[in-house]
């Protein structure tokens, strides 16, 4: 009777924590009949960051727009902490997403422009300042506060965008491509900065970008796509190391 317990107890490699999303048999297929995402399962552990790549028109985005629930998919489901949100509004959700341009309000400031979705959930006075002093303070901003968009670098940008999805505390931050209109040096700073975030915070990333070496840089976890379909999901040493499938290992391996 004791063996069996030593029988059963998981090997120490097991990775025992908990799937924070759940992609289910994803399709979008867009109403010009472009097939966008065919079938597609991944799931995530809580606190990675996880990072999609594949080339330009793979389906990275529509993905990221159908967990956040910008796009409805045609089929299949998203089960965020074992919930399934698929006709969850967007709002609803607890995921954020940062735009690939930013998207930022052009008519309000720095400030307004991270508060105000705090604001639209009503949230008190006092967490509204206690949350954008945090965040003001994490992204560097506080000097930027009175600004308005177009007084700002890309780089700046893309802070407050950052800041304006994470002073609502989401369990996932779903971003973009999101430096992809910066110069190298910025680029690789920026990259610090979310490593940083990440670390801080108790949140769980997931990163598109059609950039190989950047995912090395950033990923727990990568998932490669192609044509609408997962290539390889998995630990980024095993996607490095075992790729699945042909285009993986020609994808990941040309990092120039
Ligand atoms: P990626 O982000 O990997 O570049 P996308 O998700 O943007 O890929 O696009 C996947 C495919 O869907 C591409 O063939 C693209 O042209 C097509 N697509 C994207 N948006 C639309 C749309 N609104 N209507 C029709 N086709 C679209
Ligand atoms: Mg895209």
């Amino acid at each position: 009777m004791s063996d069996s317990n030593l029988t059963q107890r998981p090997p120490e490699t097991a990775d025992d924590r908990n799937d924070v999303l759940r992609v289910e048999g994803l399709t979008k297929i867009y109403p010009d009949g472009t097939l966008a995402v065919d079938d597609i399962d991944f799931a995530i552990k809580e606190g990675d960051f996880c990072v999609i790549i594949g080339p330009s028109g793979c389906g990275k985005s529509t993905t990221l727009h159908s967990l956040v629930g910008k796009i409805p998919p045609t089929e299949g489901s998203v089960i965020l902490d074992g919930v399934d949100i698929t006709d969850t509004p967007t709002y609803q959700r607890d995921i954020g997403l940062v735009f690939q341009d930013f998207q930022l309000f052009p008519h309000l400031n720095v400030e307004e422009n991270i508060t105000y979705g705090l604001k639209r959930m009503n949230a008190s006075p006092d967490v509204v300042d206690e949350r954008l002093s945090n965040v003001l303070e994490m992204m560097q901003l506080d000097e930027l506060r009175d600004r308005a968009p177009r007084e700002l670098s890309a780089g700046q940008k893309q802070r407050v965008a950052l800041a304006r999805s994470l002073v609502l505390e989401p369990k996932l931050l779903l971003l973009d491509e999101p430096l992809g209109d910066m110069d190298y040096k910025l680029q690789k700073r920026m990259e610090r900065e979310l490593l940083r975030i990440h670390r801080e915070l108790d949140t769980t990333f997931v990163y598109v970008t059609h950039d190989q070496t950047q995912a090395m840089r950033l990923a727990d976890q990568i998932i490669v796509m192609n044509g609408g379909k997962v290539e390889h999901s998995g630990p980024v040493e095993e996607v490095y190391n075992r790729p699945k499938t042909a285009f993986v290992a020609t994808f990941v391996g040309d990092s120039n």
